[in-house]
């Protein structure tokens, strides 16, 4: 007879290893599987959001990362020619942003799942499921078979777990832009004691986000457009290097630093969201929903998800709810909770130059303090999106468009009606929630 646990979770990172914390905390039997071995590094330039930070605070994690890498307490934006500053964020936010490399974030939620209680198997591959009655009801791994009441897939944007029950994917976006990051070390600002920074904007062609990291490091990530990537990948560094001369003063703070290790690049990823729930499974983290990176939201996503998520199933293996209704309603919240920052990073990472409305509404956003700190808090995940791309706004950059900019009358207008239009259409996208009768499809 295969073992058997509450909760089998596939995948040890932000999401899985989060999630093992909680469902342990509340007294389940959890196995968490990775196929990975921690130490490991995984394609990120893991910035942090305040709500991340305060989630990593409930996991009993954020002392031990603050001893590792400084707290990230001021913001220095671009949005084309203007510029913004917030200068206190642990203010703004009630906690401050971290970065921290994947080599050592992953290992700590590993370590904190186990003491937690959670049985951390790392080095074993999910090959399979088991299924009894229609539903699933344990994994097939590399190192034999685990029954489970659920299966919770947190095993990233290729998931496996997706792939076997045939997870249906809705509101799939192309990739927008490529992304190059790397490690700079000897970059002052990393260890000279000043308030560590982040750095977020398009100043030009090209967006950035840059920052210390741990280890003393300076993690710079630059997006530029897919037809650029050719010119990137015949010469990373002088590429890169080059880039950042778009940002002249975040050029100034890391021109002293040596790049470290390889420009890694990724361009083949795709914006998604996939059915979370059904019979004894959901998905968690990039595995039921993965979105253009530049906002930086993945990881706090990735938290928010598991707190949801373990709550919904220690409601339904305690009864007090059926669970299927608890997982159902899990992969509902997600889609509410998910849906309007994925539209906003989509246009955040989109191709090509900032259009000319835009710049004027990010003129007006960079023009005042009171909306650059509105949109500290959209990245936060605190407001949403519509409060810094309001109807309003958008109408007042339209009329100082037209007011500033002579003979683009008709563009200006054309673009005004297309960001109305395309406004319209996503929420009319917006998925039709899961009904029982989606759970009661069998997994094939
Ligand atoms: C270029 C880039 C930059 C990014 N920058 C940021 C950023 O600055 N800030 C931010 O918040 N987010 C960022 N993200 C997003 C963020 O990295 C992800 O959202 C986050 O890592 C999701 O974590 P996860 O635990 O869901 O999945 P993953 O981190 O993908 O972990 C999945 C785990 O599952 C394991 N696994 C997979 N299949 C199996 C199997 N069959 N058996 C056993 N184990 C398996 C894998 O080994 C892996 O360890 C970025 C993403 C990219 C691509």
């Amino acid at each position: 007879m295969a073992e058997r646990v509450d909760v089998a979770v596939v995948g040890a990172r932000c999401a899985g290893a989060s999630l093992a914390v909680h469902l342990a905390r509340a007294g389940l039997r959890v196995c968490v599987l990775d196929r990975a071995e921690f130490p490991s590094d995984t394609l990120s330039t893991h910035g942090i959001q305040p709500s991340g930070v305060r989630a990593l605070d409930r996991l009993g994690v954020r002392a031990e990362l603050e001893t590792l890498t400084a707290p990230i307490t001021q913001a220095r934006i671009a949005l084309g020619a203007a510029r913004a500053s917030v200068d206190d964020i642990t203010a703004l936010a009630g906690a401050p942003m971290l970065n921290v490399r994947r080599i050592t974030l992953d290992r700590i939620l590993v370590s904190a799942a186990a003491t937690a209680g959670a049985d951390v198997r790392t080095g074993v591959a999910v090959t399979g499921l088991l299924r009894r009655d229609g539903q699933v009801a344990g994994v097939r791994t590399s190192e034999g078979d685990l029954a489970a009441s659920v299966v919770v897939g947190a095993d990233g944007a290729r998931s496996t777990v997706a792939d076997l029950v045939g997870a249906r994917e809705y509101a799939v976006t192309e990739p927008g832009r490529t992304f190059a990051w790397a490690y700079l070390e000897d970059v002052p600002a990393s260890s000279d004691g000043t308030p560590a920074t982040v750095w977020l904007g398009k100043p030009g062609r090209h967006a950035f986000l840059a920052s210390v990291t741990d280890g003393d490091m300076f993690l710079a990530a630059v997006t530029l457009d897919h037809e650029d990537k050719p010119k990137l990948l015949a010469d990373r560094e002088g590429y890169f290097r080059a880039a950042l001369v778009e940002w002249p003063e975040l050029a100034e703070v890391v021109q002293p630093g040596r790049v470290c290790g390889p420009v890694r690049v990724m361009s083949n990823w795709r914006g998604f969201f996939r059915r979370s729930a059904g019979p004894g499974w959901a998905l968690v983290g990039d595995a039921g929903h993965f979105k253009d990176p530049t906002p930086g939201q993945g990881i706090a996503d990735a938290f928010r998800q598991s707190e949801r998520l373990a709550a919904a199933i220690v409601s339904g293996l305690s009864g007090r709810l059926p669970l299927p209704e608890s997982l159902n309603g899990y992969w509902r919240w997600r889609d509410e909770d998910a849906w309007p920052m994925y539209w906003f990073a989509n246009d955040l990472g989109a191709p090509g130059p900032t259009t000319p409305l835009r710049a004027h509404v990010q003129q007006l956003i960079a023009g005042s303090p009171g909306r650059t700190e509105q949109l500290l808090r959209v990245l936060d995940h605190e407001i949403s999106p519509s409060a810094v791309t309001s109807p309003g706004l958008l109408l007042r950059a339209l009329r100082r468009a037209l007011r500033t900019t002579r003979g683009q009358r008709a563009s200006l207008l054309a673009e005004a009606g297309g960001l109305v239009r395309e406004d319209l259409r996503r929420r009319l996208a917006k998925p039709r929630q899961a009904t029982e009768s989606d759970l009661d499809v069998a997994v094939g």
